[in-house]
């Protein structure tokens, strides 16, 4: 349930709504837009009579929400999330960044990697240290140690690191190292102590699509993140499983719009692990820019046919210039058109 207020309602007036909410044991959520507050109720809204809230006076309207999710739904906050990343690096509601570098940490090429996409403007660095890999025998990841090698590189370059999560039980070692931004992959989108787990901290989350996980099962992962109280979700669009063979995975752009359009959070999109192949990242990169997304998240490596993961799906650091001017030209029109609606 949503109640819309005045806006000319004051804020004391507001106060003494949400407690009044609140003590009849509801969470709420006031978000402040310019022409509206809104107050989302979370939780058993039946102890509430819709008709008594709708009689209040600086109420204007109250509307339930039918979806399932309600932190991560637009009509409980219509303006659009921005999550800062630490480095003074913000993302979403016009802060586009790009997160760019090796699918796994492998050692001190990373130092190399993450200096050439920082000069190219990459704004954020990645690089997985604990790696899901399908086969218990592929590399498994640096552990504790590759978090170290990231801080490091962030420390020199004054960039947010953004690294994958895989076991609850590491978010306190994670939290420790001072990571930016913890990634939850898809193969991890919907494990449910995970997404707990890190919503009980304030650090923001890139949260990926599961392989076969639909939008709404998305935003209901988001919803796992949020209801433990951390609003930093950021989501990510890379790729679905489908019939095709041809890529990796089958790239749903579609998703960018539609997640926009159904929730405030910011929307990232992965081309490298969507489409499986070096070739065609660039081109289905600048259509996620087209499309409205917020950022991406793109693989690059130094000598890709010798990574130690996802080598096929790897730019090379003159590669990734490339692609950054086009996106860079890309924006610039969309820019002109005034953005997205
Ligand atoms: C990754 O980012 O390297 C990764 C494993 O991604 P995904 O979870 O999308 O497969
Ligand atoms: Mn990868």
């Amino acid at each position: 349930m949503i109640a819309i207020l005045r806006n000319s309602a004051p804020d004391e007036a507001v106060d003494q709504l949400v407690s009044w909410i609140q003590s009849k044991g509801l969470q709420t959520d006031v978000s402040r837009g310019e022409n509206e507050i809104v107050i989302g109720l979370v939780g058993d809204t039946t102890k509430i009579d819709p008709f008594l809230l709708e009689s209040m006076d600086i109420v204007e309207r109250v509307q339930r929400v039918s979806e399932p999710f309600k932190k991560a739904n637009r009509k409980f906050h219509p303006a659009d999330t921005v999550v800062d990343c630490g480095h003074g690096v913000k993302l979403g509601g016009g802060h586009f960044q790009v997160i760019a570098g090796p699918c796994s940490v492998e050692g001190e090429n990373l130092l190399a990697i993450a200096r050439r996409v920082h000069a190219a403007g990459a704004t954020m660095l990645r690089g997985g240290a604990f790696k899901p890999r399908t086969s218990p025998y592929a590399y498994q990841g640096m552990g504790s140690e590759g978090l170290d090698l990231l801080v490091e590189a962030s420390r020199e370059l004054d960039m947010p690191i953004v690294t994958e999560i895989m076991d609850p039980r590491d978010v306190a070692l994670f939290v420790d190292k001072g990571i930016d931004v913890m990634q939850i992959g898809a193969r991890n989108a919907q494990n449910f102590p995970l997404l707990k787990e890190v919503g009980k901290t304030q650090v923001p989350v890139l949260l990926k699509r599961g392989m076969s996980g639909t939008i709404d099962e998305l935003l209901m992962a988001a919803e796992y993140i949020m209801s433990e109280g951390n609003p930093n979700v950021i989501l990510c669009e890379r790729g679905i499983r489908t019939f095709e063979t041809r890529t990796r995975n089958t790239f749903d752009l579609n998703a960018v719009p539609v997640l926009h359009y159904l929730s405030h959070l910011p929307v990232v999109a992965d081309p490298s692990h969507a489409t499986g192949y070096t070739r065609y990242v660039e081109p289905m990169a600048l259509a996620a820019c087209a499309a409205g997304a917020d950022g991406l998240e793109i693989e690059v490596h130094d000598m890709p046919a010798r990574a130690w993961s996802d080598g096929a799906q790897a730019l090379t650091p003159d590669q990734f210039d490339h692609l950054m001017d086009r996106i860079r030209a890309i924006r610039a029109v969309i820019a002109q058109d005034g953005g997205r609606s």
